[in-house]
């Protein structure tokens, strides 16, 4: 591959990866891939298989699997599957609860996998045959027989591609989309899964260095350095939500892509000083518990005050976190309203005791209301009391400072939350200024904090595809900052 700005590598650590070969600028565009493959995630509820909206009965007048519509039944992504299922007199199987997750559709991003193979033989060769599929772990658990069950007997026996395809070729797809598929949003609003082969040698950290945007009418991805990056220096992607705490993280790497992560944040106690993993303590004052071992979930819990002695165990620390987080989980499942915000400030309230002011938890919904805070009934921006604007305005600060450490650079979330901060910097210098608090100078002097903010965050939206939220949110930006600029220089 003749690219100027990364190269692929090979050790025992990483396996293939991915290393700048050139000093890169954050921002820079390094490389765009086009997926291999890309369709439903397992255990999606029925979708259209052009577009991925929630369907309801309505299904391909050709095929009969779930369509939104005419339009998408010709949707290339859907063609080669459509003959086939056709020709196979194979159809989707109506289900009781339209909503509820199926694993009927299982089968369709591994069906497309493999149908590309054949269109792209050289392709396959050169990018996908090397993947990693860690077939002797997968073999070792239940959803491996889910597989062989739902997609392999049902490719091969049911649809009859014996000829085509073997059950241990299935088998490989399903590792390949296992362990390195990434997750994407798509037009019709779910997210769904695909294979860039190129991203997917990018090796992980739980500090990435990197970002990737998903271009929404092709599924390209573009991937750009978010920090500058130095000639040598490797590539890293985040494979899991990268502010959840520690111990979540590592689970999922190893439930889903199969090793323990050691990274140097993995590896501390605070994780980088964030303390997105730690508790106060209800002992003592002067100490937080920490993990005896981050590299080791079993590991203990203790004080970090020596005349305390608070202890407590891994599995009870795992235990209280999936407690408080499916209490946090159903709060996201509330409509954008008074009630949302209320009954997020009593969470807040009532773990404030126990968590570290940004452990992940607390962290999530600070962030969910920076968001709320001026965007909904009865809590409208230029309605709010500056003692909200400060907190609105604490949130989003609270929140650059995490990800400064943990996400660094130029990431979709920093665009948002500096979009997020602009608004009540902007008001509480406007009600000063016409309170009298403050003089026209400072007014203006005051303003430029949140023109700085409107200028980064659209710079770094704009780079998003202009259908989705955070393209949207880029426009806006640009479009504040520009009227924000006129109103200055109308003073
Ligand atoms: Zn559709
Ligand atoms: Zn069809
Ligand atoms: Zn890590
Ligand atoms: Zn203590």
């Amino acid at each position: 591959m003749g690219d100027s700005h990364y190269k692929i590598l090979e050790n025992d650590k990483y396996g293939r990866y991915l290393v700048a070969s050139k000093d890169l600028d954050s921002g820079e565009l390094i490389f765009t891939d086009t997926p291999f493959a890309f369709g439903p995630k397992p255990d999606s509820p029925p979708l259209c298989l052009g577009c991925y909206c929630p369907v309801e009965n309505t299904l391909c007048s050709r095929c009969g699997w779930p369509v939104c519509g005419a339009p998408c039944e010709q949707a290339p992504a859907h063609a080669a599957e459509c003959q086939l299922f056709a020709q196979a007199r194979v159809r989707f199987q109506p289900v009781d609860d339209w909503t509820a997750s199926s694993p009927q559709l299982d089968c369709i991003t591994p069906l497309r996998l493999l149908l590309a193979r054949e269109q792209d033989p050289t392709r396959w060769q050169q990018e996908l045959v090397a993947m990693e599929t860690h077939s002797a772990a997968r073999r070792e658990r239940p959803a491996w027989r889910a597989d062989q069950v739902n997609i392999a007997d049902f490719l091969v026996d049911h649809c009859k591609l014996g000829d085509r395809f073997s059950k241990e070729l299935v088998q490989q797809v399903c590792g390949i989309l296992e362990v390195n598929s990434v997750e994407i949003p798509s037009r019709g609003g779910f997210s769904i899964r695909a294979v860039y082969p190129r991203l997917a040698v990018a090796a992980h950290s739980c500090v990435p260095n990197i970002v990737h945007t998903i271009l929404q009418n092709d599924y390209q991805v573009q991937v750009r350095a978010a920090v500058p990056i130095k000639s040598g220096e490797s590539l890293h992607l985040c494979y899991t939500h990268a502010l959840s705490p520690t111990m979540l993280r590592r689970e999922f790497l190893m439930e889903s892509k199969f090793f323990q992560c050691d990274c140097a944040r993995c590896a501390d106690p605070t994780e980088l000083g964030t303390h997105l993993s730690t508790l106060k303590c209800s002992k003592c004052d002067n100490g937080v518990i920490l993990s005896t071992n981050p590299l080791d979930n079993e590991a203990g819990w203790q004080c970090t005050d020596k005349n305390c002695g608070f202890k407590t165990s891994g599995a009870a620390m795992r235990k209280m976190l999936a407690v408080v987080q499916a209490e946090v989980d159903q709060l996201d499942a509330l409509e954008p309203g008074p009630a949302a915000i209320e009954q997020r400030e009593a969470t807040l309230k009532k773990y404030k005791s126990v968590f570290h002011p940004q452990h992940s938890i607390l962290l999530s919904l600070k962030h969910s209301l920076a968001q709320l805070y001026g965007r909904v009934e009865g809590y409208e921006i230029d309605e709010l009391p500056d003692l909200v604007l400060e907190r609105k305005a604490d949130f989003c600060r609270l929140m650059l400072r995490v990800l400064d450490v943990l996400i660094p650079g130029e990431s979709r979330m920093r665009g948002m939350v500096l979009y997020e901060l602009h608004a009540p910097i902007m008001f509480i210098a406007r009600n000063e200024f016409s309170a009298g608090t403050i003089t026209q100078e400072k007014l203006k002097e005051r303003l430029q904090e949140p023109i700085k903010c409107l200028e980064e965050a659209s710079r770094i939206l704009m780079r998003e595809d202009p259908q989705s939220p955070e393209g949207i949110t880029g426009l806006i930006a640009q479009q504040s900052m520009e009227q924000l600029k006129a109103s200055l220089d109308a003073l």
